[in-house]
This record gives C-alpha cells, structure tokens and sequence, in this order.
C-alpha cells in the first residue's frame, strides 16, 4: 500500500516539475532570443544567442518529455484498461495535457487516453 500511495505523490511531483521546467526553458529561451532581436550587437554575437536560446529550448522540453512520460498510466476508454504506453508511442501520439491518444495493449483500439497517476486497483479504492 505505502508503495502505491508513493507512486501517486511522485508521478504528481513530476508533473508539477515538468510544468516548472517548461515555464523557465521558455522564458529563457524567449529572452535570449527577443534580446538577441532588440539590441544592437555584432551578427556573430546575435547568431549565438539564438542558437544557446535554441538549444536551451530542445534541451527543456527534451526534460520535459522525459518527466512526463515517466509519470503515471494511460487508462483506456474502450476497455478501461491502465496501461504504460512506448516511447515511441508517447512521442508519436497527439496529446493535451491530460490525454492522449494511444493504442490500447489490451484491446488494440485507438482512442484519446486519460492519463492516470496511480495504479488501477489504486484508483478503484479512492473512488
Ligand atoms: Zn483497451
């Protein structure tokens, strides 16, 4: 039980950190970038700094990818079935915040994924 109840406030943390991750690689990113437009600098100066606001910007989201698609399960809508899905599945799906969509291991069907932070049997006792 304690493992599970663990699992939730973990998946949940990493989520919150995603979205903080996200929120300073765009604000990075974006000033790097809008400074390197509003000032007057030499070209190659100007070059650099969009390239490190680029970097800057794969290399966050890359985190945030990572930190999101560690966190939780994905529960079916046709069979109601909890499910991690693949990494290259993860990448490939179209997705908000909360859903995406994914192949069901379970009953093979596509459809748009409710993401879940804890384990099935989990869920069930708290509802
Ligand atoms: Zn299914």
């Amino acid at each position: 039980m304690m493992k599970l109840i663990d699992e939730r406030k973990e998946n949940k943390r990493k989520l919150i950190l995603e979205v903080v991750v996200v929120m300073i690689t765009l604000l990075a990113s974006c000033t790097l970038i809008m400074l390197s437009g509003l000032l007057e600098m030499e070209t190659w100066l100007r070059v650099t700094l969009i390239a490190i606001g680029l970097v800057v910007m794969f290399g966050g989201i890359g985190v945030a990818a990572v930190l999101e698609m560690t966190a939780g399960y994905f529960e079916c809508r046709k069979c109601g079935e909890y499910f991690v899905p693949t990494k290259t599945a993860y990448i490939m799906g179209a997705h908000t915040v909360m859903h995406r969509h994914l192949k069901c291991p379970h009953c093979g069907k596509r459809n748009w994924c409710r993401r879940r932070l804890a384990p099935k049997d989990e869920e069930k006792e708290n509802a």
